[in-house]
């Protein structure tokens, strides 16, 4: 008893810090969502005249982005910034997670990829709001670790692969949406081929270590396709195999 009681005593004194926590990241989460809203009325942050879905914020809303982080922290995490995770890469700052999952329209029934997985937090959106979802990630490190977190969070909808994205992935297939996290000047031609008609990609286009275009290429016949740029982003290079 003498021993137990300090036992118990520190346990919940844990728990209620950790309670203190969960509140606390619940509070910033459900500010970041209200930014992400408001920064969506402004003409240049390319959402268009309709604005977010109620289902996408929804989604953002939920999402426990400071475990996607390697601090874990809920004001580092929740802030609308890019965040570091290590090899040189980042988590895109939420207002661009929010948007290209915007601009991919995903629906419940839908089936999508992602090419560079990252932290594993875009495709822990993209989880709720689809089916199915495939990423690629090309750093062995990265890819362990999202799929590590996405497995721990119950995102049992996510597969995770290694490798060069530029292939895609044709045995997940075929797309309804493909959402591309790293830049690159042009479109890898095998993406299009896996896009169902009537399916979006979703890309930053344009050279690495400046601003890209954020584009969006909708499928609209079995060899046609419309393009059009949405915003000025900057992401991280996309890495080829070959390089
Ligand atoms: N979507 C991620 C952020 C991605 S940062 C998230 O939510 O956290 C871009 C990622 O693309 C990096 O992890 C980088 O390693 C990866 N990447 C770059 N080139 C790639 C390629 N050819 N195939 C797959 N992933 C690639």
């Amino acid at each position: 008893m003498k021993i137990l009681l300090p036992l118990v005593l520190s346990m919940v004194t844990f728990a209620r810090e950790a309670t203190a926590q969960d509140a606390q990241c619940a509070s910033e989460r459900a500010a970041m969502v209200e930014t992400i809203r408001a920064y969506a009325r402004s003409d240049a942050s390319g959402v268009g005249q309709q604005g977010f879905s109620e289902r996408v914020l929804e989604a953002m809303g939920r999402t426990k982005r400071h475990l996607f982080i390697p601090e874990r922290s809920c004001s580092i995490a929740y802030a609308d910034r890019p965040v570091s995770i290590g090899h040189g890469q980042t988590i895109s700052q939420p207002f661009i997670v929010a948007l290209m999952t915007q601009l991919a329209e995903v629906a419940p029934d839908h089936v999508v990829l992602e090419i560079g997985t990252g932290s594993g937090y875009q495709a822990a959106i993209l989880a709720q709001l689809a089916r199915k979802v495939c990423t690629i990630e090309f750093i062995p490190a990265l890819a362990e670790t999202a799929a590590k977190a996405l497995r721990e969070l119950a995102y049992d909808n996510v597969s995770v692969r290694l490798g060069d994205g530029f292939v895609g992935w044709p045995e997940c297939g075929p797309f309804d949406a493909i959402v591309v996290t790293a830049a690159l000047g042009q479109i890898p031609p095998p993406l299009i081929e896996q896009l169902k008609v009537g399916g979006r990609l979703v890309m930053p286009v344009g050279a690495a270590y400046t601003t890209q275009h954020l584009t969006v290429v909708e499928k609209t016949a079995p060899d046609k396709t419309t393009t059009r740029a949405v915003a000025l982003v900057r992401f991280v290079p996309f890495t080829r195999s070959q390089n």
